[in-house]
């Protein structure tokens, strides 16, 4: 007979401030257990009512991470998956709007047997469900579960709830991890654990008592500080983590191993580990790259979901940073991202000459008709003047209503997405999304997820894959419109990715002989692109960029 895995959970939760990295600690907890040969998988608990993060505007809560099954997600699942280079999917990701959801609807369906559903404990039973089956579903021995928000706020005290009944229930299949954060005021000069003292008070309050804490501030603790923390917060001195400011969330893994964390956790959760050492020898070669390459890449991003200020900015294209940086590092170059509001080159045709600084342009996702026209004088200047390009999604469709446009003399030729009444539509939406746009169905209800395409021979797609049969991950409602493929192949754009239907264009380029690199993909390519697995339409990009020649 099989022997039952013994099942392991470790809890992030945070406490003083949000924003100090607990993603990041999260998949660094979870990537150092698996460098000792332990299966691990991660979880996202948002207690936002939303059923999914896919109906937030990227300024409102950063970029939409898609998963394989069409799941779309808090940023920090995609943290989890490059980190751990692993694919998850819906069961690892959950929010207060479908834990809900689900609750109402067994009561709907008289599951809870006529008796009164109230919401302790119904909703922490059913997030624990949702554990327990995504742990399950996975195999892993230890499930690593972040919980969004932070102790003393209202919102998440149905998780923590959760969270304080399976550690009753099991003591020693749970550890707690509480990230916190020491301010340093500038007037005193002197590192201050007062708010985590509190904070772990208000955990405390919820009935739950940390076991490990992982300390961010701008420097390293000192003894005194770990002393204090370990008296004031009942805490072994040992667990408590010092993490400072780094450099880069790649070196926090490493940092956690110079503490020793793994040890510290797999003793504490009585885990017999498979390697003696964490085996973060790849890792670290990456990390070495990140810091040591200092020839630089410049890449522009033209986008329009920044008008919150940098903060938000960065947020908003996560992936698509990480996916440059993994690429520009694997081909020696630092690179160097460049924020350009597309806004600029609506009416200003002169903005355009800036161009020509950066190696390559990238046009990225997007929704909606707010400075179209901007990227498209982008897209007609890049093309026109051979400047390296990539177009992902809302990209690629602009790159197609540009070359429309002013090469297949389409004039006014659009997306519908921006101009109902185009004489040429040349994006349009697909046929099932516009029933969908009808009835108000915007949730989890665009073409999602991982979809196959077939490549075309001799196609610079096919060149880049090595293969003929690939899957990416979707996240859209339009798409080209087939009517016009044919005069749009008569004036040399190629369509060398396909649907396997063959109804959906998934990837168009130019010729070698028209443009250096022209490309684009309906797909997203940067959700699929890993530390030290980078994407290979990213790593052909920079290679082109590299060696493009600027006037
Ligand atoms: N707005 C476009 C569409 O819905 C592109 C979406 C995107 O860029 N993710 O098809």
């Amino acid at each position: 007979m099989a022997v039952k895995t013994e099942r392991k959970y470790i809890f992030v939760v945070g406490g003083v401030i949000s924003g100090v990295g607990k993603g990041i600690t999260t998949s660094s907890v979870a990537k150092i257990l698996q460098s000792r040969g332990i299966s691990v998988t991660a979880i996202k608990a948002d207690p936002y009512l939303n059923v999914d993060a896919g109906t937030m505007n990227p300024t409102e809560h950063g970029e939409v991470f898609v998963l394989d099954d069409g799941n779309e997600t808090d940023q920090d699942m995609g943290n989890y998956e490059r980190f751990l280079d692993t694919t998850l999917s819906r069961l690892n990701y959950m929010t207060s709007g479908c834990v809900y959801q689900e609750v109402i609807k067994k009561e709907r369906n008289l599951e809870y047997k006529g008796k009164c559903v109230q919401i302790v404990p119904y909703v922490p039973y059913e997030i624990i469900r949702r554990i327990e089956r995504a742990a399950e579903k996975s195999d892993a021995k230890v499930t690593i579960i972040e919980v969004g928000g932070t102790a003393g706020e209202y919102e998440n005290v149905l998780f923590l709830e959760a969270i304080r009944l399976m550690k009753t229930k099991k003591p020693e299949d749970i550890a707690v991890v509480m990230v916190t954060y020491l301010p340093v005021p500038s007037k005193v000069g002197e590192m201050k654990t007062k708010p985590t003292q509190h904070a772990v008070r208000a955990l405390n309050s919820t009935g739950i008592q940390p076991d490990i804490i992982i300390a961010r501030s701008e420097k390293p603790l000192d003894k005194k500080r770990k002393e204090k923390i370990a008296t004031f917060c009942n805490i072994n001195i040992k667990n408590v983590i010092s993490a400072p400011d780094v450099e880069s969330i790649y070196d926090v893994p490493l940092n956690f191993e110079k503490d020793k964390l793994s040890d510290t956790l797999l003793g504490f959760l009585k885990i017999e580990k498979k390697y003696d050492t964490a085996n973060l020898k790849e890792w670290k070669i990456f990390v070495t790259k990140t810091k040591s390459v200092k020839k630089e890449i410049n890449i522009a991003v033209v986008g329009k979901y920044f008008n919150t200020g940098d903060f938000v900015l960065s947020d908003s294209y996560l992936s698509i940073i990480e996916a440059v940086k993994y690429s520009a590092y694997s081909q020696n170059r630092k690179p160097v991202i460049h924020w350009l509001s597309a806004s600029e080159f609506s009416d200003n045709k002169k903005n355009l000459q800036k161009l020509k600084k950066f190696d390559g342009i990238i046009v990225p996702g997007g929704f909606g008709e707010r400075a179209i026209e901007g990227k498209l004088n982008v897209i007609r200047f890049v093309r026109e003047h051979k400047i390296p390009c990539l177009g992902i999604c809302y990209g690629m469709q602009l790159m197609v209503v540009e070359f429309a446009r002013n090469m297949a003399m389409l004039t006014d030729a659009n997306t519908t997405e921006v101009d109902k009444k185009t004489p040429y539509a040349v994006v349009d939406i697909m046929l099932e999304q516009e029933k969908k746009l009808e009835n108000k169905n915007y949730g989890g209800s665009m073409r999602l997820g991982a979809h196959k395409a077939k490549l075309k021979n001799e196609t610079i797609a096919r060149k880049i894959y090595g293969r003929e049969e690939i899957s990416e991950r979707h996240r859209h409602r339009y798409e080209v419109n087939s009517e016009y493929i044919e005069v749009l192949e008569k004036k040399g754009l190629i369509f060398s990715g396909v649907s396997p239907n063959g109804m959906f264009m998934e990837i168009m380029e130019l010729s070698k002989k028209e443009h250096p690199f022209f490309f684009g993909t309906q797909f997203h390519p940067e959700f699929l692109a890993r530390p030290l697995n980078p994407h290979p339409v990213f790593t052909e990009f920079v290679k082109i960029a590299k060696s493009y020649k600027k006037e």
